[in-house]
């Protein structure tokens, strides 16, 4: 399978989950680095905000059109060149205080260290991005690791709790209904009925009702007011994880994507 820059299908990137801004897709590698900087960015307040990230060739044409026709060509790259046409870029409004590429410049060295850079196409003495960040695999000491959610763990959580133990939970949750049902789906079975979880971080009734019903399909038996103990959520993100890896074993081979 050939990658075309500017034509890769949704299905082979991956959504971005704590940006905001809308529905942002990059490569899975990037998506996943983007998002363990954002939950850093979140543990410490701040807001995780982009404007951009992959793009497609005609949003890259109709885009330099729109520079160029302000004499400023060099704002937007020539369509098939740009790395938001390969998922490898993201856009992070560095004017606004909950500006992603804000809080990558303030934390550059971490950011760095997850692979994300701030490129010298977008430094001086050329034209000057400063919401314009790539991501590099080659830098990424952290390479496919999923995104953890910063802060103090606890032992048990709590119905009504609201932190990072919560947000683990429900992100868990999220993890294991997916890979499960891409399991589920494989083998004939129907799928878990219940929905993917807000990742909002407050473990309220619902994000309990669905952890539930997914630790019975683990044989862990939780009653309703019990809380949830934290070795919960390592057994379903670690299963998870598992499932993941062997949805990717599959994949056929040459899915490398070109740099
Ligand atoms: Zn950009």
């Amino acid at each position: 399978m050939t990658v075309v820059n500017g034509r890769i299908p949704l299905s082979d990137l991956r959504r971005v989950e704590h940006v905001t801004g809308g529905a942002h897709y990059l490569r899975r590698d990037a998506s996943l680095a983007l998002d363990r900087l954002c939950l850093i960015a979140k543990s410490e307040g701040h807001g995780t905000y982009i404007t951009d990230s992959y793009r497609d060739y005609a949003t890259q044409v109709r885009l330099r059109a729109e520079w160029c026709a302000r004499g400023l060509c060099s704002y937007a790259a020539t369509p098939g060149t740009s790395n938001h046409g390969w998922g490898l870029a993201f856009d992070g409004a560095d004017s606004r205080t909950d500006g992603m590429a804000r809080w990558c410049h303030a934390n550059e060295k971490t950011a760095n260290t997850h692979g994300w850079h701030w490129p010298h196409c977008a430094r001086p003495p050329g034209v000057v991005e400063r919401w314009h960040w790539e991501y590099s695999p080659a830098l990424d000491r952290h390479r496919n690791e999923q995104p953890q959610p910063q802060g103090g763990a606890a032992d048990m959580i709590n119905e009504g709790d609201s932190g990072p133990a919560a947000l683990a939970l429900q992100m868990a949750c999220n993890d294991y209904r997916h890979y499960g049902n891409v399991d589920r789906e494989r083998a004939g079975n129907p799928p878990f009925e219940v929905k993917a979880l807000k990742l909002d971080g407050k473990a309220g009734p619902l994000t309990f009702g669905i952890a539930r019903a997914l630790l019975r399909d683990l044989d862990i038996r939780v009653d309703t007011g019990d809380p949830i103990p934290a070795e919960c959520v390592t057994i379903m993100s670690r299963m998870a994880t598992r499932a993941q890896q062997r949805i990717h074993s599959l994949r056929p081979p040459g899915d490398a994507h070109a740099q």
